[in-house]
């Protein structure tokens, strides 16, 4: 046989952000001592009452498969919430539950890409995003920002790229991988053009509860006349750091969207685990006071690494206002030391100073690396010593 893979097997790439976190942990396990800014995700333990509701879940026998949407006690909860939070009514009908927000987003563009559609992906955008458009047959079309408009796109940027081929724009704020959100006279004037051109939104929102500065989230779905336009994704890994109990769900007005993502999940992997559904049931339905002890201390995280990261020269930032990462231009020191983009400059903090980060090219910038400050204070200071030693030692040679 001299052709094993699928052309879309063949050309497909491996989650950066996801070969960043493997290379850190395998380092660490082998007694490096590794500063990790690549993993994009919370290093709290999951909430006590969580764990609690799957064990308890478990003992119950529960262990059957679920309806593939999801068990009705979770959709009920995240419908709940919607309602709760941001007065949005979706009915149970309207919510399917995956195997994380990534799944989600995944079943969306299998149920609406034919060969040639094209989404629209704001960069810097989620790693993710161009590659499961490709892998869905899509064209991922890539709308540039600039840090001096605080990556906030420009509505005429959007139109000029918009043709009869495009059928949805992706959001993502606050956004992986710069933390920045837009402002509410964007989202306004996005809907204009969303309405006139007839496209959808999937709005990925996963960090609608990691929000600083006393910041309020305003979902795409709330802005008049958005919600029978819009997909809104969300999940528990961020918001309740439950990333390896992977549920994610996406609601939508539009029952086609719903009935096709749940065709495609009952094809594929069928219901996610039913023990972490009734974790996420918890999650979502009791207490919600961690979340907001977990955001202090991401926001605590945020203003330590960006008061550091102000004290090396030649890098700059956006400040972040929510996630849990900074999107630092490292354009300052492409071409010292044979170093050409921000995959060359990431290996060289790697390799010499054991800082793990994640290269901007995936995200849509090679200026760029991604650094996470899910993580202690303490490992912060280090981190950010090392790479000021680091852009010090580059400046002098
Ligand atoms: N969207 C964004 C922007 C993310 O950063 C992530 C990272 N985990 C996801 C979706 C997917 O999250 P999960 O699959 O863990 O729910
Ligand atoms: N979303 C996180 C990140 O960007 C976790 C890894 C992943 O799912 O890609 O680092």
């Amino acid at each position: 046989m001299n052709r094993i893979l699928s052309t879309r097997a063949a050309e497909l790439k491996p989650s950066a952000t996801l070969a960043i976190s493997a290379k850190e942990k395998e380092l660490k396990s082998k007694g490096v001592d590794v500063i990790g800014f690549g993993a994009g995700e919370p290093d709290f333990p999951t909430p006590i009452r969580i764990r609690e509701a799957g064990k308890r879940s478990l003992d119950k026998g529960e262990t059957f498969y679920t309806p593939v949407a999801g068990t009705l006690e979770l959709r009920k909860a995240i419908a709940e919430r919607f309602s709760k939070d941001y007065g949005l009514k979706y009915g149970v009908e309207n919510i399917v539950v995956s195997c994380g927000a990534k799944h989600s987003l995944y079943n969306i563009f299998q149920a609406i890409v034919d060969p040639g559609d094209e989404i629209m992906c704001l960069a810097p955008y989620w790693v993710s995003y161009p590659e499961m458009v490709a892998l869905a047959g899509g064209r991922p079309v890539t709308v540039d920002t600039s840090a001096a408009r605080g990556f906030e796109p420009e509505i005429e940027s959007i139109s000029d790229k918009i043709g009869p081929a495009t059928k949805a724009i992706i959001l993502n704020y606050p956004s992986n991988p710069t933390g920045v959100m837009y402002s509410i006279e964007f989202l306004e004037k996005l809907a204009e053009l969303v309405e006139k051109k007839d496209l959808l939104v999937i709005s990925d929102e996963i960090y609608d509860k990691l929000l600083f500065d006393g910041g309020s989230y305003t979902p795409f779905a709330t802005i008049p006349g958005m919600k029978p336009r819009t997909v809104t994704v969300n999940g528990v890994s961020k918001t309740y750091a439950m990333t390896g109990l992977r549920i994610g769900y996406l609601a939508a007005d539009s029952m086609e969207i719903v009935k096709a993502t749940t065709n495609i999940q009952s094809q594929s992997t069928s219901n996610p685990s039913n023990t972490a559904q009734a974790a996420a049931a918890e999650a979502l339905s009791g207490p919600q006071s961690e979340v907001i002890e977990m955001r202090n201390i991401f926001e605590r995280r945020r203003d330590l690494m960006v008061e550091l990261l102000d004290q090396v020269p030649k890098l700059s930032f956006v400040r972040p206002q929510g996630a849990f990462y900074v999107f630092v231009n490292i354009s300052n020191f492409l071409g010292s030391k044979g170093m050409l983009g921000s995959s060359d400059f990431a290996a060289h903090l790697l390799e010499k100073y054991h800082v793990a980060c994640v290269p901007g090219g995936p995200f849509g910038s090679d200026d760029h690396i991604r650094l996470s400050f899910a993580t202690k204070e303490d490992v912060i200071i280090e981190g950010i010593k090392r790479i000021k030693t680091a852009c010090e030692e580059l400046r002098h040679e």
